[in-house]
């Protein structure tokens, strides 16, 4: 049988209303357990911490390189970038610092699409990585040649497609948005009367859907570590911290959505730490986040969303495991070998400039 999938807007109570019509549905691109990757980040004594981030410094200095880092990667290195006058960021800001800085040499600490990113903005530069193996399900829930042929099956719609997707996917949107800007893009083209192809993530896809109304046909991919936040586990833990506020990233299930104080992406949840009147937050998304947090809002607490059911199988733990292979280790031998340097086809980097300079310069 046939599987279906809606498209059209939500009625007022949140329900389908008479424009909903269907589709036939795309096959379910979320990653199963079995193919994500377990990583365990190797425990280092403090002597060695302090011996490899030393190392890391002089040869940032001696490369003319700057350390670009996300906020769910090792502490350490979010204080290294911090430190020698790199950047901490979401991935909107990762890559208009990494375009805008003079060094000529960009050491990303995050996953792979923020290092083609980086490059595909600063072709001139060299773009390197502690790992190439830092995936993103997103990424790989979106394959270039099935979502070429979901586009060309929907030519009638502008294709808005997340930046946690590669360079061949980019090439071929109209769009790239991060969680920061996604909301107000969707809003400024819903306005104009266009109807959205919307990929990879379900969830984010959803969530701006319904806040915008705008008619956006989905690809069904999800984030492994925020799929797993539960919502009957976070309404338990609400009763045990009745006056926490709840910080809620968009890439979780609407449930989770739904009982949120704030949603928004990695800097926006940041903001509202400090600007909530809270003094303690439950907080749906990677734990890497907690770092610059308690830096952001000393004197907060902050307590991890559950990520565990009923059944207590729980799968993430918070954390991603490709940004969890963001290590010191890595991040000196990188700099030491200059291996894990980011390669892009300057012709489809050309084409995925495009929609990504639309959303640099999106107001
Ligand atoms: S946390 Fe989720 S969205 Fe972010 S890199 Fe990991 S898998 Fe991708």
């Amino acid at each position: 049988m046939q599987r279906l999938a809606w498209v059209g807007r939500t009625g007022p109570t949140g329900g389908f209303d008479d424009e909903v019509y269907y589709l036939p549905m795309l096959r379910d691109y979320s990653l199963q357990p079995a193919e994500v990757p377990v990583h365990t980040p190797a425990f280092l004594s403090d002597a060695r911490r302090n011996a490899l981030k030393a190392d890391i410094k002089r040869l940032l200095e001696e490369r003319d390189a700057v350390l670009v880092a996300h906020y769910y990667v090792d502490g350490d290195i979010q204080d290294l970038a911090d430190e020698t006058g790199g950047c901490v960021a979401d991935s909107l800001e990762m890559a208009r610092f990494g375009r805008d800085h003079p060094a000529t040499t960009l050491i990303v600490s995050g996953v792979r699409f923020m290092g083609e990113t980086a490059k595909i903005l600063s072709p001139e530069k060299r773009v390197f990585m502690p790992t190439l193996e830092a995936e993103c399900s997103l990424d790989l829930g979106c394959p270039p040649d099935e979502f070429k042929a979901f586009c060309e099956a929907n030519p009638d719609r502008t294709v808005v497609v997340y930046a946690n997707t590669s360079v061949a996917v980019k090439a071929l949107s109209d769009w790239v948005v991060t969680s920061s800007v996604g909301l107000k893009i969707v809003e400024h083209l819903a306005a104009k009367g266009e109807k959205i192809l919307w990929a990879p993530d379900k969830h984010l896809g959803n969530f701006i859907r319904t806040k915008t109304g705008a008619d956006m046909l989905l690809w069904s991919g999800a984030c492994v570590v925020h799929e797993e936040f539960k919502f009957k586990a976070l309404e338990d833990i609400k009763q045990v911290y009745p006056d926490a506020g709840v910080l809620v990233h968009p890439e979780s299930p609407a449930a989770v959505i739904d009982i949120a104080d704030r949603v928004g992406s990695t800097s926006q949840i940041i903001q509202a730490a400090r600007e909530l009147p809270h003094d303690t937050f439950i907080v749906a998304t990677d734990r890497g986040i907690f770092h610059k947090l308690r830096k952001s809002a000393p004197g907060k607490r902050f307590i991890e969303a559950p990520t565990a059911g009923d059944g207590a199988m729980c799968r993430s733990c918070a954390h991603c495991p490709w940004m969890a292979m963001n290590e010191l280790e890595a991040l000196a031998a990188t700099l030491e070998s200059s291996d894990n340097e980011i390669h892009v086809d300057p012709a489809v980097g050309a084409r995925a400039m495009k929609p990504l300079q639309r959303m640099l310069e999106f107001p």
